[in-house]
């Protein structure tokens, strides 16, 4: 597809959100629209299945089934787990979209991992390892996503020093279109386990995972202000020198007025005297010091942005001593950040950024983001070590990643300024040699994607060798890689 017809497709769907005509035939009832976490995907689809099967032998079969009624009718085929990527990544244009609903999780404490079913969300995992006082390694910020899409997108969370969560995980087994079963890792169908690894489900359908664990501890947080631009090298430092930091994350100011001038810097050490018995896990999350209404209250008011700033700076730091336990601050629900005004969304983009060009992105955000008419909510910025395992890697070398949240409203008009945007915030980010998230909506431009995801080509053709009737695909696949 042209990048003119995408950009229209893209600017379509959301005018089907605000009201336009959804083509929908009314000759066979299983077909519905689905959408996802953005609202603005919605996709006409064959039928969506819910997987609540008691066993795996169950699960199996009826995946095959699927795979073979698909097949024969020539249907594409997508994993659904919560939806909460933004672009139709879970969502197959008039196929079948399947969703896991039977979570398992062992722990399996001599080698060091647990073994998950693909669709079990990481609250309910949670459940498992916490009263063994055990903590996945690397998790993604927020617990309600499955475990197979924070492999499928290759997540990365804000545990350090690691890299995207594919790092932590030693062994997949997956479907592939045939309705075969490998099990694929760094020493067994090597390929195959580079591909899935942030492959969007375009190779095949990930049953279950075996992932890496560690203690789960006390830690303790520490609070640093500083300006913006000195950001990054202390960033970096506090990694390097205290061993013990084991959870990292900066915020930064984001009032129009001073937009990025400012920075938090917040380190967690484990404690290192821990207490026999750990308080059991909560869907508490590390977010709970900022309210939900300062949050939102943002929207529209920029001395409300000021009055966050002055909350999440001054007022957390001070309000008790901050000490959780590692599964708790990571076990934390979206629904901390409260609900979207009716009208609007919250999108979110994400860049990685080589340290050393850090101050240069600050500077190109200064430039293109105050702007835009869509509301800046939030910036976390976390550390990624390299990826050179994925095909489609975001982090060919260690990152400092800038997860941002916007609030879009859900007209034309906001979806343009949108899209206008994140291609200016990839422009600059490519020029400094870094790159963008693919699972938020689909606004990189063709050229865009090709250049910062240079496996790009590989992975299609070998996609194609793996699934040579393309069972397997979404508006991912449809967008950039088709063609
Ligand atoms: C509020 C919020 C916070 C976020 N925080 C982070 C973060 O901290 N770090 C980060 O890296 N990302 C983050 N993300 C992005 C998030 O990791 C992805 O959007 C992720 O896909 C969400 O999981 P999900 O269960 O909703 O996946 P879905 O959107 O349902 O699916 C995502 C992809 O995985 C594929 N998939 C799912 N299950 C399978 C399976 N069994 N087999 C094959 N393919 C499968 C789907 O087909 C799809 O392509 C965040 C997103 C939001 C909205």
């Amino acid at each position: 597809m042209i990048d003119h017809d995408r950009r229209k497709l893209v600017l379509a769907s959301s005018a089907m959100v605000t009201g336009a005509v959804l083509p929908v035939s009314s000759r066979a009832q299983q077909r519905s629209v689905m959408n996802d976490a953005s609202g603005l995907s919605a996709t006409p689809v064959f039928s969506h299945r819910i997987l609540n099967t008691d066993t795996e032998e169950n699960l199996i079969a009826a995946l095959r089934a699927e795979l073979k009624s698909a097949t024969s009718q020539k249907r594409p085929v997508a994993i659904a787990a919560a939806r909460h990527s933004m672009g139709g990544q879970s969502l197959a244009r008039n196929g079948s979209v399947i969703t896991f609903a039977a979570p398992r999780c062992d722990v399996d404490k001599s080698a060091g991992v647990f073994r998950v079913q693909a669709g079990t969300r990481w609250h309910e995992a949670m459940q498992v390892l916490d009263p063994l006082r055990e903590s996945p390694a690397v998790m993604q910020s927020n617990s309600d996503f499955a475990v197979g899409s924070t492999f499928s997108v290759n997540a990365h969370g804000w545990p350090a020093p690691y890299g995207p969560f594919g790092a932590t995980v030693r062994a997949i087994r997956l479907m592939l279109s045939d309705g075969s079963i490998l099990t694929c890792s760094r020493t067994e169908n090597t390929e195959l386990f580079s591909l899935a690894m942030g492959g969007y489900g375009l190779v095949g359908i990930l049953l279950d995972l075996e992932v890496e664990m560690v203690p789960n501890t006390l830690m303790r947080p520490e609070y640093e202000r500083m300006d913006a631009d000195a950001l990054a090298n202390r960033f970096l430092k506090k990694l390097a020198d205290t061993a013990m930091v084991r959870l990292l994350y900066a915020r930064l100011n984001v009032a129009r007025a001073n937009f990025f001038s400012e920075a938090l810097l917040v380190s967690y050490t484990a404690d290192p005297t821990p207490p026999e018995g750990l308080p059991p896990v909560t869907r508490r999350g590390a977010l709970t010091g900022l309210s939900r209404s300062v949050y939102r209250a943002q929207i529209g008011s920029e001395p409300a942005k000021r009055a966050r700033w002055v909350a999440e700076t001054q007022g957390a730091p001070r309000l008790g001593s901050g000490v959780a336990t590692r599964n708790t601050l990571l076990n934390e629900p979206v629904s901390n950040l409260g609900a979207s005004p009716a009208g609007r969304t919250d999108i979110l983009h994400e860049y990685f950024v080589p340290p050393a060009r850090f101050n240069a992105f600050l500077s190109a955000c200064r430039q293109i983001i105050p702007k835009a008419k869509a509301e800046f909510l939030n910036v976390t910025l976390r550390y990624v070590a390299r990826d050179d395992t994925s095909v489609l890697s975001f982090a060919p070398a260690n990152r400092i990643a800038a997860v941002m949240s916007f609030s879009q409203a859900m007209t034309s008009e906001g979806e343009a300024d949108m899209l206008l945007m994140t291609e200016a915030l990839i422009d600059q980010v490519s020029a400094l040699g870094g790159s963008y998230y693919l699972p938020y909506r689909l606004h990189a431009r063709v050229d865009q994607f090709h250049r910062i995801y240079p496996g790009a080509e590989r992975f299609a053709a070998r996609k194609r060798h793996y699934d040579p009737g393309l069972l397997f695909r979404n508006a991912l696949w449809d967008n950039y890689l088709a063609v």
